[in-house]
């Protein structure tokens, strides 16, 4: 049982690998993406115990379940108290529904959960080998900020981020562009999906092994074993009677990181009855839970929840394998999953722009919850939801709806809908006024490979 737990590729041609070196790589050299081969199973005692811990605690305690023998446990308790150094609120919003806000973080977005994990988990394994790592990244606006925040200053690992400039909003961009030291910010007139393609493709091409490169997007599963964590603190805060206290849980949706961390969490034992998997109008998925057939959407369509415009959606490769299929990275179907099952566990529903806004008035007006576009997804999908499957919609139903944005992040929105301006959470204060620096480049692999070559 000390055996570390060992990660194998989703496209099935490549070595399983243990976590830190799985965490170092990102993608397999197939193309596939890194999950565990066996997923740890909580017992009941152990699930109780998380209802005295603090979010740290739990963090050390789950994460540590993937890590077993590859990380000394007070190293990784060190780590998880430094990462995880914000709140973490759960905003009560009618009957037993919440809002868990996962904003407070440095950058106010979720994928602060992750980023600062994987950075210190690698900063730590680079370190005991004395190595280092060029990480390349595509934002559709979030997960740049984040990842490059959560870098920032380490002396063997620079990052290099790619964004589409028509889809971040200046906020997002000045979180990323006003950093400097290790952290480098190119645009694009291109979209996400055509960032994160360039990436993939440097990833894979052997003129560039010499860079050490690595990725910091949600296909790194150094990012997906941390977001299992904030599932297991909610059902630790809210749950009442710990062994039938099923939760229903939303997820607004992009790439479905989030929502693959939560399907671990549920796979280790967690009482988690449905997924609720919300997404804008790039409906591929809920298509994809309907009928079983994948098309993916390009181009992707331009959502005001923007860090959910993807078309195709890199974790699903994940989700198939979960299930029992095989997905390419082409989004090819190899081999069906468990389609039934699947249905079972998950509900997926697209949300329109004009859904989204109404929600935003509605959840404001009804109940005084204030929602960014994201959120609002999130939310509208639980209404949604409810409203159909009559069986979960009782007041002693616990649903748990994700906040995955801080609103001042939108603020024109936001301005737009509710007629005020949201409060600036403290780590967005002071932004305006910082000098921005990034570069522009055309949107062709070769202009991608020749800027690596001559920058690093
Ligand atoms: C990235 C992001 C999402 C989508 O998360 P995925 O893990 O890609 O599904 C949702 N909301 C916000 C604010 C994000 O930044």
């Amino acid at each position: 049982m000390d055996n570390p737990i060992m990660f194998y590729s989703t496209n099935h041609s490549s070595p399983s690998l243990p976590f830190h070196e799985a965490l170092l790589k990102g993608q397999a050299p197939d193309k596939g993406l890194y999950m565990p081969e066996y997923i740890p199973q909580l017992s009941n005692s152990e699930m109780l115990a998380m209802k005295g811990m603090s979010y740290p605690e739990i963090a050390s305690f789950v994460i540590g379940k993937f890590l077993k023998g590859v990380i000394p446990e007070d190293i990784l308790a060190e780590l998880c108290k430094d990462a995880y150094d914000y709140d973490v609120p759960l905003e009560h919003v009618y009957d037993r529904k919440f809002v868990m806000r996962l904003d407070q973080g440095p950058t106010a977005s979720f994928k602060d959960f992750a980023g600062r994990m994987m950075g210190r988990l690698m900063n730590y394994y680079l370190s005991t080998m004395d190595n280092d790592l060029l990480i390349l990244t595509a934002t559709s606006g979030d997960t740049g900020s984040a990842i490059a925040n959560a870098f920032y200053g380490f002396d063997n690992i620079k990052v290099l981020v790619l964004f589409p400039e028509d889809e971040v909003t200046l906020r997002q961009r000045k979180q990323m562009t006003t950093l400097g030291k290790n952290i480098q910010i190119v645009g694009l007139d291109a979209k996400f999906d055509d960032c994160q393609a360039l990436v993939k493709q440097a990833f894979a091409d052997p003129d560039l092994e010499y860079l050490n490169l690595s990725s910091a997007n949600s296909i790194n599963i150094g990012r997906l074993i941390p977001q299992s964590v904030y599932y297991f603190y909610a059902w630790a805060k809210l749950s009442e009677n710990a062994e039938n206290d099923n939760v229903v849980f939303s997820v607004p949706s992009g790439n479905f990181g989030d929502m693959m961390g939560g399907m671990l969490a549920m796979k280790m034992g967690l009482p988690i009855s449905k997924f609720v998997i919300s997404t804008n109008e790039n409906d591929e998925f809920p298509e994809f839970i309907k009928t079983g057939i994948y098309k993916k959407i390009v181009p992707s369509k331009n959502c005001i929840s923007s860090a959910m415009n993807v078309g195709h959606p890199s974790n699903l490769a994940r989700l198939v394998a979960l299930y029992g299929g095989v997905m390419d990275e082409t989004g090819h179907l190899k081999k069906q999953a468990d389609q039934e099952l699947m249905n079972k566990e998950i509900y997926s529903v697209s949300i329109s722009d004009s859904e989204t806004k109404d929600t935003i008035k509605t959840a404001w007006d009804k109940h005084q919850l204030l929602l960014e576009p994201h959120g609002a997804v999130g939310w509208k999908g639980l209404e949604i939801f409810l409203k159909d499957q009559d069986e979960y919609n009782k007041p002693d139903q616990l649903c748990v709806s994700l906040e995955t944005a801080h609103p001042a992040k939108f603020p024109e929105q936001i301005r737009d809908i509710l007629n005020f301006d949201p409060e600036l959470p403290p780590s967005l204060e002071g932004l305006e006024d910082k000098d921005e620096q990034f570069d522009t480049m055309e949107n062709t692999y070769e202009a991608f490979r020749d800027y690596l070559k001559k920058n690093y």
